[in-house]
């Protein structure tokens, strides 16, 4: 099935409710081609143009939810959502970015999705569409599945405040190139309310917000300089990485020393964690 809007598409979903929405179709004909995934029947997004742009509303971006990679890694994008257009960057090859979708990435909800610690970080909520109507879902509910999709809902937009602030999406990969990688990291400033804003991907299946390390680190910040004045002693920017890796690669809950893994991908977060923030603050 192949509808032309949102509604269509919603309707189709209610009729067969066996069938399964498919986008860019990256990750969910990589499955059907490994036997993981038998679909009664397929609800094409590609023809739905409300889905395909995104707009302003009021101090927010709306981003359909079959927005390509390729096209938030545009300059007109990537000006107001540096982080987000950096993380589209790096999802995978050429080929998969031109197919693979915002919304495709976010219900896949794989621990290396890209997209996902940006969101997080920006506080990104999702506008759903189903046969009870329009809801919206803060994204972190959705992946954590507090508030999951139900039953015939599709994610039609995802809401994004305007921050017009810096913003960095990093990620450690052990080949060159866009890949899956272990740990991803975006670090959003958030001026109005003198917060730094902090989500890590990759060693837990959600994105991990390390709410405290966010809190301390903003008591370093000169929020009265002007943009790119903003500095942050070396000392207390080596702590932040350290804080926020402890916060994301915790002690074994049985006691005793971190393994090797554990410790290597404690390294690896502090790392870009420091990194990040040193961006921002440049
Ligand atoms: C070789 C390769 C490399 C990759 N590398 C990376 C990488 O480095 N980083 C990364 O983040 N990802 C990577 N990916 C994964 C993939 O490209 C992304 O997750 C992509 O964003 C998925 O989008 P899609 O439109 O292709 O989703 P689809 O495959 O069409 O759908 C994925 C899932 O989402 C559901 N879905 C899709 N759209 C909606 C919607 N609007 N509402 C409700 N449900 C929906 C589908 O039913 C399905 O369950 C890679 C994939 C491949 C094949």
């Amino acid at each position: 099935m192949l509808p032309d809007s949102l509604g269509e598409a919603v309707d189709a979903l209610a009729a067969v409710p066996a069938a399964v929405p498919v986008a860019g179709g990256t990750d969910l004909m990589a499955a059907v081609n490994a036997g993981r995934l038998r679909p009664a029947a397929l609800v094409g997004l590609g023809r739905i143009n409300e889905l395909r742009g995104w707009q302003y509303q009021d101090g927010y971006a709306l981003l359909g939810a079959t927005l390509t990679h390729s096209r938030m890694d545009r300059p007109d994008f990537a000006a107001l959502m540096p982080a987000l257009a950096a993380a589209a960057r790096a999802a995978g090859p050429p080929q998969v970015r031109n197919a693979g979708t915002l919304g495709g990435n976010i219900v896949s909800a794989q621990p290396t999705g890209d997209t996902l610690p940006v969101l997080a970080a920006l506080e990104a909520v999702l506008c759903l569409a189903g046969p009870d109507g329009a809801r919206e879902v803060p994204v972190s509910h959705l992946l954590t599945g507090l508030d999951p999709l139900r039953g015939g809902e599709l994610v039609s937009h995802v809401r994004v405040q305007l921050l017009h602030a810096p913003q960095v999406f990093l990620k450690s990969s052990p080949r060159s190139g866009p890949s899956r990688a272990p740990v991803s990291i975006a670090v959003v400033l958030d001026p109005g309310r003198r917060a730094v804003r902090c989500a890590v991907g990759g060693p837990a299946p959600v994105p991990l917000r390390p709410l405290e390390a966010e809190q301390w680190v903003a008591e370093y910040i000169d929020w009265d300089a002007s943009q790119g004045a903003r500095s942050i002693d070396p000392a207390a920017s080596a702590a932040f990485g350290d804080y926020v890796a402890q916060a994301c690669v915790p002690e074994p809950p049985e006691g005793g020393p971190l393994g090797a893994g554990a410790q290597r991908l404690r390294r690896t977060v502090a790392v870009l964690a420091r990194r990040a923030l040193g961006r921002v603050l440049r």
